[in-house]
């Protein structure tokens, strides 16, 4: 009687092992796939003064630090400035009236005078503006008449619209040289070099 039981419980036990196999090799077993997370990665920032990388290396509190970045924006346009020894750059108030003025105008050296306090209560780029429009006069003996970089009121730019002044500058489509008689009158009133 022992082995009859015996063995009816070990038939079942082989007739359940195989029906599982079969069922492992019919199941059609579907891994979830997770869908791909898509990063939007972030809008760069709106170019400004700030982040610009030339102009953004300038400090009111270091004034060659324009000049600096003078030379690398001009060679942007495959202007070399680097041959330009003479340059002094101080602090000072010319008239009481202007943020800085250019003293090196129809020199062939770089005299600029800047008014300090003004320059640091000012925006950023107003100080821009006032710089590149003194090395203007400067060292390309640029006039007022030019309009665009060269107009002779400080003013605080929009970004863009100082590049494009900038760009217009150095491609000459806004650029006037001072006249022969204009130069000789700057010269006689622009301050001695000092170096
Ligand atoms: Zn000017």
């Amino acid at each position: 009687m022992k082995k009859i039981i015996f063995f009816c419980v070990s038939a079942v036990i082989f007739s359940c092992s195989k029906g599982s196999d079969s069922d492992v090799e019919t199941q059609n077993i579907v891994t979830p796939t997770t869908p791909p997370v898509v990063v939007t990665p972030p809008a760069p920032p709106e170019p400004d003064f700030d982040n610009d990388s030339i102009y953004s290396t300038t400090s009111y509190n270091d004034l060659y630090t324009y000049w600096i970045a003078f030379q690398k924006t001009a060679s942007l346009f495959d202007v070399d400035l680097s041959y330009i020894e003479d340059v002094v750059i101080q602090s000072g108030t010319r008239n009481g009236t202007t943020m800085a003025s250019a003293e090196g105008s129809c020199h062939d050296y770089i005299y600029i005078v800047v008014d300090e306090s003004r320059f640091r209560n000012a925006e950023t780029a107003e100080r821009i503006f006032t710089m590149y429009h003194e090395f203007g006069h400067d060292i390309f003996n640029a006039s007022h008449a030019g309009g665009g970089l060269m107009a002779p009121n400080i003013r605080e730019l929009d970004y863009k619209l100082f590049q494009t002044e900038v760009s217009d500058f150095f491609n000459k489509v806004d650029f006037v040289e001072w006249t022969d008689e204009e130069c000789e009158q700057i010269r006689e009133i622009t301050e001695p070099y000092p170096g």
